[in-house]
């Protein structure tokens, strides 16, 4: 039987990125994944190929619409080839997840392809085209998620479908009806809105992605619908039902009204919940709480003090990024360092176009919370680099201590915002002011001089240019 000093469950970017700094940090490292290519959600029906399909829709998009005014003229008609851009995507995805066996083998990682299951604390069964059982001394648990429903939605992967689905549709829809405004729901909604589809996001909540700060929700309604996406908030929905060639979703809406959308597929982006099934992880005795999470400490240890658990399948925001902190976090535990991670500081972001992006605290929050604070806020259409690009919509804005001045959250929609992001992050980790930012040269022109603006803003009420 081969032993392992560790072995990781899953190969999403948690689990991968935590299998190569186990074997960075000198330990003999073994990857079981259940699917023939590896990267998870994330590389193969997540963010990869949901961001290819974002950028060739904004390019047809483009070419449709935008061409004409920087002067450029089509001589025939622009054509989408959807099966073309597909083929595309799947060809990034592939690239990409290939680019994980690669680092495997760089790493001197052993992979193995089957369902690991515990037998017991130290031992996994994978179940492959063989059987075969490993020994490792520790194990880290990175199954992910999997799309959630509705559990009156019976998701035929037809007509009513999930991202997974969409993500490699035959045609184009003539009318998609999203259940649920949140990141998946408005990304791939907006994919088949520039794509010809006419697109219609019903959200229970009262806003679009409600867990962000209310102005971005404001901002990014205001320009989906400027681009013709129709938004029905405040509705609940109650009944999902493919009637063949249509599907009927009914809603009650904020007054307890029955209300009918009809639109021939149906994208359920309801958020996603976590996987454990076939792990078998009573054996080990590992526990999950009431939310089907696996249950972790402060130290993202399990129940059981030799497995550790990281990713989607924990507590915490779903995203790539903050499965790749913990995999590094528990890789580096393992090896007896201090790691830390500062999940106030995880950024979030909806590839939308214009991107939103945001880091911290909301405005909701800090008044919750009680918390004194400062804004600032500067347009984007102030920029000169908004102005020669044509990206005109979105702000930034900068919510920094009243007292200290030091920046608490920093919340933007526009182009380029998900890369923007990382300068707010950078100045949060150092605890930077306001003035801080404020203070610092930023290159002319470029978008980031919104950030310096917003905090000029938030500083002393002085922006430059508006
Ligand atoms: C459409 C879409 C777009 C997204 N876009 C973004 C984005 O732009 N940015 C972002 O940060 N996040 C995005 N996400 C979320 C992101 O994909 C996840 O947060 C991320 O993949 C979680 O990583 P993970 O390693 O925890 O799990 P996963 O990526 O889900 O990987 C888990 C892996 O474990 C394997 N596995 C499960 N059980 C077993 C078993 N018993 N044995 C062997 N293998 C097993 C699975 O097959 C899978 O490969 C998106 C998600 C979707 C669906």
């Amino acid at each position: 039987m081969s032993t392992y000093d560790v072995a990781v469950i899953g190969s999403g970017p948690g689990g991968y990125v935590a299998a190569i700094r186990c074997a960075q940090l000198g330990m003999k490292t073994a990857i079981i994944e259940k699917y023939s290519t590896k990267g998870g959600t994330c590389l193969n029906v997540g963010c990869i190929p949901s961001k290819a399909l974002l950028d060739s829709s904004h390019h047809y998009e483009d070419a449709l619409k935008h061409f004409e005014e920087h002067g450029i003229e089509l001589t025939g008609d622009v054509k989408l080839n959807l099966e073309k851009m597909m083929e595309r995507k799947a060809s990034v995805v592939d690239q990409t997840t290939k680019g994980i066996d690669f680092l495997m083998d760089k790493n001197k990682i052993d992979s193995y392809q089957g369902i690991g299951s515990f037998e017991d604390k130290t031992h996994i069964k994978i179940e492959g085209e063989e059987t075969t059982t490993i020994e490792a001394k520790h194990i880290i648990i990175a199954t992910g998620s999997k799309p959630a429903s509705l559990p009156f939605i019976d998701i035929d992967k037809e007509r009513i479908i999930t991202s997974t689905e969409a993500l490699k549709l035959k045609e184009v829809p003539k009318h998609m009806l999203v259940i649920g405004g949140g990141v998946i729901g408005l990304e791939l909604g907006q994919v088949y809105k520039r794509l010809g589809a006419e697109v219609t996001v019903i959200e229970y909540m009262d806003r679009i992605i409600p867990t962000m700060d209310a102005a971005q929700s404001k901002e990014l309604t205001k320009v989906m619908k400027k681009q013709k996406v129709k938004f029905a908030v405040s509705h609940k929905v109650t009944s999902v039902e493919n009637t063949g060639d249509e599907v009927v979703v009914k809603a009650t809406d904020k007054k307890d009204k029955e209300v009918e959308f009809k639109g021939d597929y149906c994208l359920v982006s309801v958020g996603r919940r976590p996987f454990t099934d076939g792990l078998n992880a009573e054996a080990a005795g590992v526990k999950m709480n009431d939310r089907g999470q696996i249950e972790v400490d402060k130290h993202l240890k399990t129940s059981a003090d030799n497995i550790y658990a990281i990713g989607d399948v924990v507590k915490g925001a779903m995203l790539a990024h903050k499965a790749e902190e913990e995999g590094v976090f528990v890789a580096e535990t393992i090896a007896g360092q201090k790691p830390h991670i500062d999940y106030n500081l995880i950024p979030g972001v909806v590839y939308t176009w214009p991107e939103v992006a945001s880091v911290g605290k909301t405005e909701e929050q800090l008044k919750e919370d009680k918390v004194e604070y400062k804004s600032g806020q500067f347009p984007m259409r102030a920029l000169g680099r908004s102005r020669a690009s044509g990206d005109t919509d979105g702000f930034v804005k900068i919510l920094s201590d009243k007292e200290t001045d030091e920046v608490l959250g920093v919340h933007m929609v526009g182009a380029r915002a998900a890369d923007l992001i990382a300068e707010a992050v950078t100045a949060m980790e150092f605890r930077a002011s306001a003035e801080d930012i404020a203070r610092m040269s930023h290159a002319h022109p470029t978008y980031s001089e919104a950030v310096k603006e917003a905090a000029l803003a938030a500083t002393e009420d002085r922006p430059i240019h508006t």
